[in-house]
């Protein structure tokens, strides 16, 4: 495993002063830092552009010197019916596997698999002695301190990320209180229009920014809270396409994110048949690119950050 680069750039102090003012029990997200000297300027209003997933990957070079990073995680979805929880022993098995393959992963499993799952604690404790980190993924945007609670009594260590959730929930977006225990959130990943998983409803769009509001959630706003963190479309050749187009050189960010997505009752990338063996060659084939970093979904944040929180957002379909 791959730790998070040392600090490059800086942070924003607008950033420095809201996250100072949390009051969560996780260790804060930042530390503190002087102003940047030489931050790359980029226009605040993102512009999107497109990946054309079709793309060609030709021999990478080994030792890029593109001025982008690509950081990649990889996470996978409980949700709280039976039928997409996962078998424990198979996917402690491919959580094993991915993370030999220097992979950093996190989870997100909603309410009902954490109050009836019978082996949800040591599915919790195992996994996060391989360094898998658990976010916090649930449906109902009141239940996220509940769910972090839930991790603590179960023996983990939630971070700061909520797991999906709904464009229009961004205003409402808080620190939450059960039992006397606080989650704070600081991460954004995903982000739907509309919900219940259902095509089309995903927003695929790569990169990071601190969204403005609900209603200009694609506008970065520099003395905003929450950094979102987006996803992609998850699949491996539109990964690779990504990587591509980064050395091909034409990125003004410093970092752009993505994020392998597995089902938890098949354990393939979702949408799609690809299993551990097509995702091991994709490691094997990205990591030929120099500036790919793996990194869980709360460290990808944390290295935008300290690469100078220049936003980015590419489309991708
Ligand atoms: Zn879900």
């Amino acid at each position: 495993m791959k730790p998070v680069r040392i600090t490059l750039f800086v942070i924003a102090v607008s950033l420095m002063v809201s996250l100072a003012c949390y009051t969560t029990t996780a260790p804060p997200l930042y530390e503190p830092e002087t102003f940047p000297e030489n931050q790359p300027t980029v226009d605040q209003n993102i512009t999107p552009e497109t990946v054309v997933s079709t793309v060609a990957v030709q021999n990478p070079p080994a030792d890029s010197t593109a001025p982008t990073l690509l950081y990649i995680s990889g996470t996978t979805h409980i949700e709280s019916k039976p039928q997409t929880w996962v078998n424990v022993d198979a996917y402690l098995a491919f959580l094993e596997q991915v993370t030999a393959l220097g992979m950093k992963w996190s989870i997100g499993a909603d309410i009902g698999w954490l109050e009836g799952e019978p082996r949800a604690a040591e599915l919790i404790q195992k996994s996060e002695a391989l360094g898998v980190q658990w976010d916090v993924h649930t449906h109902n945007p009141q239940d996220r301190a509940k769910a972090a609670y839930l991790i603590t009594q179960l023996g983990g260590h939630p971070n700061s990320v909520v797991s999906g959730m709904l464009v229009s929930e961004f205003d409402s977006l808080a620190p939450q209180t059960y039992q006397g225990y606080t989650w704070t959130p600081q991460v954004l990943w995903g982000g739907v229009n509309c919900p219940g998983h259902r095509p089309g409803c995903d927003d695929h769009a790569v990169g990071l920014w601190i969204p403005l509001s609900a209603e200009q959630y694609t506008t970065h706003d520099p003395s905003g809270q929450y950094i979102r963190v987006g996803g992609g479309s998850h699949q491996l050749a539109d990964g690779l396409a990504l990587a591509q187009t980064i050395a091909d050189g034409q990125y003004p960010y410093p970092v752009i994110s993505f994020t392998l997505m597995v089902d938890p009752v098949n354990l393939t990338i979702v949408n799609s048949d690809d299993g551990m063996a097509e995702i091991t060659a994709f490691v094997n084939e990205i990591n030929q690119y120099g500036f790919v970093r793996w990194a869980d979904i709360e460290e990808t944040a944390q290295a935008w950050v300290e690469a100078g929180s220049v936003p980015s957002r590419i489309e991708m379909e």
